[in-house]
């Protein structure tokens, strides 16, 4: 790779940048040059310059995805798994991601600090950096909590019982107190479980449980304010804030002084019930929590624009074709999403046109300071003269969900056959092209070096 990408949009919002018409001088995975013009004397100039009125594509710092299921624990067989590191690691640089952050609920389940270091250690050959949070609590089951210093040591960057949501606001505070100590946060997944057990009527797991109410979530989300003021230091995160009751509560905490963060989802900004026409099956549209009111969904746009909810994070949840059945009580909950987090934001979601650079400080340096410096990333910037991680994307292409094959082991989207506009041209990971659109950007393969 070297060459010159010509009549680009610039956007580095550290650096408070947002320049179109630029070109961008790449060379052996460095950002040589961005300048106005650039004479290509020798270098190969590939001309991405929008038509009158068209949108040029954006150069960009790479994405931060805050909450992703890679399935495949370390070590452990993927055989009958949707989903492993490499074809997880892939599906993200193909969907524009540098860093992703691999959520704990594998089996076995990563809640001690063997499994952390082995997890980290396991996910250290991916394209991309794949960072290991660690269970809150032993088995996720909300009882007792993990050995938070040895597995901060081990390489967690947050702690997260997501899936569940069990432990007490008492047992959460003191998880609070203690990860403060390391400089690491905690997610939850802010879904209180005695409501749906109740409205379900069952009396154990309540995962699969399809009956969901929005009740449900602003009182997981009360008790996460309450144990993070008694706490009185550290760092909460909410995940998946998918009502309009629930942004409020985060908004009202957030001007209290709280130290809390909220991401949404692609789908809880894109889609909300009900579909004009359902997927088939209809178990694909199944997702915790559930897609909600065109008042919610609404709501939820508004505060990813103003910053009540800080981030975009995926929650990508691939399964296999078997698990999305026709009973929808039985199907598993979660939508394969990393390769089409872009499309969807832009398209369904209300962060397009005006909103584009605030999506990209969402998707890049928000996240960031989600997980703050405990998790040893490097701030989200285009470094002129280093190995570069960043993504070039196109806005405006248009294209078919599941045209093409993703890399993702899971295809559970209610999105097949979807048009949707945004489409990622190329993701560098600290100077290796780990992904690229040989057909838009036609150099040698990915990850080569010339
Ligand atoms: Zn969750």
């Amino acid at each position: 790779m070297n060459c010159i990408l010509r009549g680009v949009r610039v956007i580095d919002p550290v650096a408070h940048l947002d320049s179109a018409g630029q070109d961008v001088w790449l060379s052996d995975g460095r950002i040589i040059a961005i300048y106005k013009h650039i004479g290509e004397g020798t270098l190969p100039v590939i001309d991405l310059t929008p038509k009158p009125g068209g949108q040029p594509c954006v150069l960009c710092p790479g994405f931060i995805d805050l909450h992703t299921h890679l399935r495949q624990a370390p070590n452990a067989d993927d055989e009958h798994l949707a989903e492993n590191i490499l074809s997880g690691s892939m599906a993200a640089a193909a969907g524009g991601f540098a860093h992703i952050v691999n959520m704990a609920n594998t089996d076995p389940v990563i809640d001690n600090p063997e499994i952390v270091k082995d997890s980290a250690a396991f996910s250290a050959p991916a394209p991309i950096q794949v960072l290991t949070t660690a269970a809150l609590t032993r088995h996720l089951d909300g009882k007792e909590l993990v050995d938070i210093a040895g597995c901060s040591q081990a390489g967690a960057v947050a702690f997260s019982d997501d899936g569940r949501n069990a432990a007490t606001p008492r047992l959460l505070s003191e998880a609070i107190k203690t990860t403060a100590e390391f400089n690491k946060p905690v997610f939850i997944h802010p879904e209180d479980e005695e409501i749906i057990a109740q409205v379900n009527g069952v009396t154990d797991s309540v995962t699969g449980c399809s009956n969901r109410p929005p009740a449900a979530e602003l009182k997981a989300v009360d008790f996460g304010i309450r144990a993070i003021n008694h706490a009185g230091r550290g760092r909460l995160h909410f995940q998946h804030v998918s009502t309009a009751a629930a942004v409020e509560a985060i908004a009202k905490a957030k001007e209290a002084g709280a130290a809390v963060t909220a991401e949404a989802t692609p789908h809880h900004l894109g889609m909300w019930l009900p579909f004009e026409t359902a997927p088939t099956p209809p178990s694909l549209a199944k997702v915790n929590p559930p897609l909600r009111s065109e008042r919610d969904r609404n709501a939820v746009v508004q505060a990813l624009r103003e910053g009540v909810i800080d981030a975009v994070a995926t929650d990508h949840a691939p399964h296999r074709p078997e698990s999305k059945g026709d009973d929808y009580e039985e199907a598993a909950p979660g939508f394969a999403g990393l390769e089409t987090a872009l499309a969807v934001c832009l398209t369904l979601g209300g962060m397009g046109g005006d909103w584009l650079p605030v999506l990209v400080d969402r998707l890049t340096v928000a996240p960031y300071r989600v997980l703050g410096d405990g998790a040893g990333i490097e701030e989200p910037r285009l470094r002129i003269g280093e190995s570069a991680t960043c993504v070039l994307f196109d806005p405006a292409q248009e294209w078919v969900v599941g045209d093409k094959p993703f890399f993702s082991g899971g295809k559970n989207t209610p999105l097949l056959g979807q048009t949707l506009r945004g489409r990622v041209l190329m993701t560098l990971f600290e100077g290796s092209a780990v992904y690229h659109d040989t057909e838009r950007l036609p150099w040698d393969a990915p990850g080569g070096h010339d």
